[in-house]
């Protein structure tokens, strides 16, 4: 399962994976939060355990550490079959994806993360073999060509995404079970990173855990690794335990932003309040001026920022709220009153 994971987050340090991994919950019992979600996929993998089916295929979508990956796992475990990993953008030919289905045992989980970066040829080869567990595949070369079909063992296909507006209806209609994660609050947030600490053997006080999970940006991923951040400096500023001292000094020293919004967030309110008054603004319009794609300012930046009160939705666009000016330091004519975000 390990080695499966390595398909996945090329990106992060070897080291920052292991972790990871480690501090990844296994089960739904240790899966906080996203409680509604959680509690349908109970009784979805109980009741195909119980007819000893296998489980609907699944489409997980939401912003980027939310727990996609882990929910994935966690399904397979508690299915108790196989789980292979693999991500759109990887499988670029049909012939890579026929390799993967072919080598699927009765009832395990093929979880394809970025599912709406997988080829249109690729896509197309997956309906079948989602619908009937049946694919076809070309043997020989040239006049001799023919294709073949091939069976495949029932297996569940989960998906996830950060783009779901981004996935073909086809291949959208084809997921009986459709989850959208939301951004956490900062309750759980802390339950995740007491727990975290634990598993990485540092004693937390509460409020420090509380003060770490309100700058994570609703987000586990990011609670998880400022978590590991603030062990370092407790480890060789502090004592090595962790209270909200060190914390407030290891967050100020990264400058992590109070209320937990990253580069992006900010550049969004600033340019919302610069550049258009504060709005209401178009998302496009919005997107273009800081050179980020639409869709992602739409799913990944905009539900965040909803969420914690910094933006609004209007019928004409988007407009920031008294909360952005006050967080930014500036005031309603868009003129600095106040500097530190910190
Ligand atoms: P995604 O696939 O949505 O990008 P991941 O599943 O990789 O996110 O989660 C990122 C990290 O956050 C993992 O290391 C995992 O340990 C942690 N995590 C995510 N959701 C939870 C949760 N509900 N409870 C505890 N830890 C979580």
């Amino acid at each position: 399962m390990d080695e499966d994971f390595e398909m996945h987050n090329e990106n992060v340090s070897e080291t920052d994976r292991e972790i990871e991994n480690k501090l990844r919950p296994l089960s739904f019992s240790d899966f906080k939060g996203q409680d509604s979600i959680t509690e349908n996929l109970k009784v979805f993998v109980q009741a195909a355990k119980m007819r000893g089916d296998s489980l609907d295929h699944v489409l997980l979508h939401g912003p980027p550490g939310l727990g996609k990956t882990t929910l994935a796992n966690i399904i397979a475990n508690e299915l108790n079959v196989g789980f292979k990993v693999t991500s759109g953008p990887v499988l670029d030919k049909p012939g890579d994806l026929a390799g993967l289905l072919t080598g699927l045992e009765e009832g395990d989980v093929l979880f394809i993360d970025e599912i709406h970066r997988l080829s249109p040829i690729v896509e197309e080869y997956l309906y079948s073999a989602m619908e009937d567990f049946k694919i076809d595949i070309m043997i020989d070369k040239g006049p001799s060509a023919r294709s073949v079909e091939i069976g495949l063992n029932p297996f569940t296909l989960i998906g996830a995404t950060t783009r779901s507006g981004l996935l073909t209806s086809p291949l959208r209609a084809r997921f009986g079970i459709n989850s959208h994660l939301q951004y956490y609050d900062k309750e759980i947030l802390a339950g995740i990173i007491t727990r975290s600490s634990g598993i990485l053997n540092v004693p937390i006080k509460e409020n420090a855990a509380t003060e770490i999970a309100r700058r994570s940006r609703g987000t586990p991923r990011i609670a998880n690794s400022l978590l590991r951040r603030v062990r370092d400096f407790a480890q060789v500023k502090g004592s090595g335990k962790i209270d909200i001292e060190i914390s407030n000094y290891a967050l100020n020293a990264l400058n992590i932003d109070k209320k937990g919004l990253d580069e992006v967030d900010n550049k969004i309110l600033n340019t919302i309040i610069d550049k258009f008054n504060g709005g209401p603004v178009g998302i496009t319009t919005i997107a273009t001026a800081i050179g980020e794609d639409g869709g992602t300012v739409e799913e990944v930046y905009e539900p965040f920022l909803i969420k914690e009160g910094f933006i609004k939705r209007t019928p004409r666009g988007r407009e920031v709220t008294e909360l952005a000016y006050k967080h930014l330091g500036k005031d309603i004519l868009g003129k600095n009153t106040q500097t530190s975000l910190f």
